[in-house]
């Protein structure tokens, strides 16, 4: 008999496969050439909420393939997730699923996927916080902050955690070093403080599981 974890994970591989077949924005005049990533494990409960993938994770297929995933994973683990448990408890993701290509003329880092994108990708992600119902979602970045919980200064946020449809949701700037928000130790202080808080969530809402 299937189990309830099995069904989970088939309903997660067929959506995976959804992804990695659509070309919607291609279709729609957004995107030159469309080339979605997808992947992750059923068991996880905590979940990350990026931007959209950077060219590296493109190639690999992985979200969070650049620099800034390693400072990520050294987050989770210092939030109570260790490295070597990430892969089955931690499901990476983001608002949309293609490369978006550089910045604009001037601008650095990638560019910002537009309202459109995020819309036509919406349905994926709300299948995914479906499906694997997590307890903790970590937001990364202003844009994924902005989606799910509110438009406001990094400043303002980071460090404060907030409980809405059951779950808690932490923001966190984007781990990168194209923004040089890290740079600033009064910054980096208030991700210790949201490092703190999800050490809490993890212990408290998701110990049984580790
Ligand atoms: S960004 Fe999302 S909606 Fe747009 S083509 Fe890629 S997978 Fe499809």
């Amino acid at each position: 008999m299937i189990g309830e974890l099995d069904s989970r994970q088939a309903e997660l591989r067929e959506l995976h496969s959804q992804v990695l077949a659509c070309r919607a924005c291609e279709r729609a005049g957004l995107l030159w050439e469309a080339h979605p990533i997808a992947g992750g494990c059923a068991t996880a409960r905590v979940m990350v909420i990026g931007q959209a993938p950077g060219v590296r994770s493109m190639r690999s297929g992985r979200h969070f393939s650049g620099p800034g995933g390693r400072l990520l994973r050294e987050w989770l683990a210092r939030g109570g997730i260790p490295l070597e448990r990430q892969e089955r408890e931690v499901y990476l993701t983001s608002l949309t699923r293609c490369y978006p290509g550089p910045a604009p003329r001037g601008g650095s880092g990638d560019r910002k996927p537009s309202p459109a994108e995020v819309a036509l990708c919406a349905p994926f992600l709300e299948r995914e916080l479906e499906l694997l119902d997590p307890r903790l979602v970590l937001l990364v970045g202003s844009m994924a902050i902005e989606r799910f919980l509110t438009r406001a200064p990094l400043r303002n946020v980071i460090g404060t955690i907030r409980e809405r449809n059951g779950r808690q949701w932490l923001p966190l700037p984007h781990p990168s070093g194209v923004s040089r928000w890290l740079n600033d130790p009064s910054n980096r202080e208030l991700v210790e403080r949201a490092l703190a808080a999800m050490r809490e969530v993890v212990e408290r809402e998701l110990r049984s599981g580790y």
